[in-house]
């Protein structure tokens, strides 16, 4: 499957759909989920043209690898939710149609602020 220039996160990441941001490196983006499934609900998304985790791990640059993990936990700790500050949360990454992903570029939802309850429904 081919990389779709079209999709959303694609023209948030071009700057072409406002969103509400949380933090930018040269690495992710990462801005507020626009449909909250909990208190706290992030997307933290990579900046390079990712399909999903399988595309980016065979194809992304190992600096790429490091920088999308260490910039879950930056956004962690920027919205007070990491283990690091005693609290947690759920990060989580669907991948293709059986994992039930929507927006076909990669994205880490962070779930927290609250007891984010059974992992699969
Ligand atoms: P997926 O099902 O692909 O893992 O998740 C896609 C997520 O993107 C959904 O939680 C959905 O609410 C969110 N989303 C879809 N369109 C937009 C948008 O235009 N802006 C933001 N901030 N989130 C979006």
């Amino acid at each position: 499957m081919k990389y779709d220039d079209n999709n959303i996160f694609a023209k948030i990441l071009r700057g072409e759909i406002p969103c509400k941001k949380i933090y930018e490196d040269d690495f992710v983006l990462s801005f507020y989920d626009i449909s909250p499934q909990k208190k706290i609900h992030a997307l933290v998304i990579p900046k390079g043209k990712y399909i999903d985790l399988d595309d980016f791990n065979s194809n992304a640059s190992n600096e790429e690898i490091i920088g999308l993990m260490k910039g879950v936990t930056t956004v962690a700790k920027k919205l007070g939710i990491s283990s690091i500050d005693g609290k947690g949360y759920r990060a989580l990454a669907n991948i293709s149609d059986d994992g039930g992903q929507e927006v076909p570029h990669l994205h880490f939802h962070l779930f927290g602020g609250e007891k984010v309850g059974k992992m699969v429904s």
